[in-house]
Order: C-alpha cells, then structure tokens, then sequence
C-alpha cells in the first residue's frame, strides 16, 4: 500500500527513540509522531505507557509503547511507535472495547 498521507508518511513501520539520563546520544520519534491522536490508553496509571494512536487524516492506527528503567543516577526511556496491521487494529480496538469500523 502506497502511503502518500502527508500526516504520517514520515513514520516508518517501527521507530524507535531512547532517552538516558545525561547522555548526549538521545533519540526522539518523528515529529510526525505528535500530530497522531490518542484513540485509547490501556495502561493509564503506568509509567509504562501504552496507547493506541490513529492517523488524524488517513485513520492509520499506530500502538505507542514505552518501557522506564529506573537507575540510582537517573532513568532511561525507550519509546516504540508500531504502525498496525488491519488485523493488529482490530485485536487492539476489540480489548479496548471499542468497535473498528
Ligand atoms: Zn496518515
């Protein structure tokens, strides 16, 4: 499938950024990543997050994970962004309780 949305052709399948406590090597996802809405948060009381996100114009749904480490002298913060497969979306939207369309 050609992505030609201008919203989120500048995500990859998988992106991947981590943020360390006092490193200089910090990676941060696509801005693209910030236009994406939130559709449902399944861990809303966790420091590790995970969200599942959709495409405002082209209604692509992407899964946003995080996973905390937390170390005396700080803390690392990985974040991974998935774009969804149909069925993955489906899967996704039925644990939430929500109806795909
Ligand atoms: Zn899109």
């Amino acid at each position: 499938m050609a992505n030609s949305c201008e919203t989120c052709s500048g995500l990859s399948d998988r992106e991947h950024a981590e943020q360390k406590f006092g490193s200089d090597n910090n990676t941060y996802l696509p801005a693209a990543f910030s236009r994406l809405t939130d559709v449902f948060d399944y861990e809303p009381c966790s420091s590790r997050k995970r969200i599942l996100k959709q495409c405002p114009e082209c209604g692509a749904f992407f899964l946003y994970r995080t996973d905390y480490v937390f170390l005396v002298n700080g803390s690392e913060d990985d974040e991974y962004l998935m774009r969804l497969s149909k069925q993955e979306s489906d899967d996704l939207l039925r644990e939430a309780g929500m109806e795909s369309v």
